[in-house]
């Protein structure tokens, strides 16, 4: 169970505590009580780990290897079935002129009826043999999945970054024919783009209620579809994953986990943890070995720079471990994916804290759930990627490395 950005630097405002210090969490300090704390570095001291590669390195695949960029785990993420070798972007909607300039990269927060637009767009098909796949994600988001040979990932970005400015040519590079072809592919997709989408009826309904017409998309993030052996295959572990953002979801997809959706999962410290709750008690239920579970609001509040409510959020995570505690025959690996300080609003390297319980475990003197109290347990410091050996080992699953 990822809390995602959770652990944090001293505040001066909470005399010098972190938010998880500051936290009354009972929960979480009675599973320390009979378990087994340390600290991690998610993938090596220092590093500052996106969630997508901290969480490929939590489930002990290399993210040097595996990851090229954000964009086939968002792409995975909100459903599409991506195959390997297939170039992925992030894209925004966003609004044009007829000169290119970017007058809105958000399109007026379009939140509803992005799917006819994606419609609209997955009419181009092909160009030169190169199947174009496009759909809609939340709000003014959505992903662009090019399919066919001799592509490559090495390709800058369409988006300019700031309003006010042209949209940005996309480049090859490197020096390859692939990386040139992918990008000529791509600033036709985004030309076409903006012929298809200026005049669709919801944009004309768009510009008559004064609102910015989703005229263009702007793709970005290139990355290629990795090939991974699966999580099953790898660990003999039937996997489900449940998480709120399609990020995660997209990276326990491409391991091939079950995706087990939540309403009402936001991703904010608004989030529906209820419904979060009984989808977690509802998928332990049925047959599977490992969930892998992602909670997303403390690192909102971080990226926010808001204290109180990344405190707050981590007081509502800890009844959601209040919930599992009975569960029986489970180990629970608690921790998180990468520091999110108030002081900085954004992730660093700082190493985070890291609880695992369950059968069999060596008990540590380790009372409370905590950066500094953790950094004392009988894990020491890890790196993620030890973590499911670690956890393999506990279930009595792992192969033995020599005679
Ligand atoms: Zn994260
Ligand atoms: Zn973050």
């Amino acid at each position: 169970m990822i809390i995602d950005g959770m652990a944090d630097r001293p505040l001066e405002e909470f005399g010098f505590k972190t938010p998880l210090e500051g936290a009354e969490t009972p929960n979480m300090d009675k599973l320390v009580e009979t378990g087994i704390c340390g600290i991690m570095d998610p993938i090596k001291p220092g590093i500052r780990a996106g969630s997508d590669t901290s969480h490929i390195s939590i489930l002990g695949y290399d993210p040097y290897e595996v990851y090229t960029g954000r964009g086939p785990f968002e792409a995975a993420g909100v459903g599409v079935d991506v195959l390997k070798g297939d170039i992925a972007f992030r894209c925004n909607f966003s609004t044009a002129d007829d000169m290119g300039i970017i007058t809105d990269r958000r399109a007026g927060r379009i939140r509803e009826r992005t799917d006819e637009l994606a419609q609209a767009i997955n009419s181009i098909d092909t160009i030169d043999g190169v199947k174009v796949i496009f759909k809609e994600s939340t709000g003014h988001r959505a992903v662009l999945v090019l399919r066919g040979e001799g592509l490559s990932d090495k390709v800058s970005a369409a988006d300019p970054k700031y309003d006010g400015k042209k949209w940005t040519r996309v480049e090859p590079m490197d020096n390859s024919s692939e990386a040139q072809k992918t990008a000529e592919i791509l600033n036709m997709v985004v030309e076409k783009s903006y012929e298809i989408l200026k005049s669709h009826p919801l944009n004309e309904e768009r510009i008559a209620n004064g609102e910015n017409p989703a005229n263009i998309i702007l793709p970005r993030g290139a990355g290629a579809v990795p090939n991974v052996q699966s999580f099953e295959n790898k660990y003999g572990l039937k996997a489900a994953c449940i998480a709120e953002t399609g990020l995660i979801k997209g990276i326990g997809k491409i391991m091939g986990m079950d995706i087990i959706d939540v309403e009402g999962a936001t991703g904010g410290v608004d989030t529906n943890l209820d419904n979060i709750v009984q989808g977690i008690l509802d998928t332990a239920s049925e047959d599977y070995d490992f969930l892998l579970i992602n909670i997303d609001g403390a690192d909102e509040a971080g990226h926010d720079g808001n204290a109180r409510d990344k405190l707050e959020f981590i007081e509502k995570a800890d009844q959601v471990v209040g919930k599992l505690i009975d569960l029986e025959d489970f180990y629970i690996i608690l921790t998180a994916d990468h520091s999110t300080p108030i002081s900085v609003m954004d992730h660093t390297g700082d190493p985070v804290p890291l609880l695992i319980n369950g059968p069999g475990i060596r008990v540590d003197e380790i009372k409370t759930f905590d950066e500094k109290a953790a950094a004392q347990g009988g894990l020491c410091r890890i790196r993620g990627s030890d973590i499911m050996n670690i956890l393999v080992d506990l279930m009595n699953k792992s192969t033995k490395f020599g005679a």
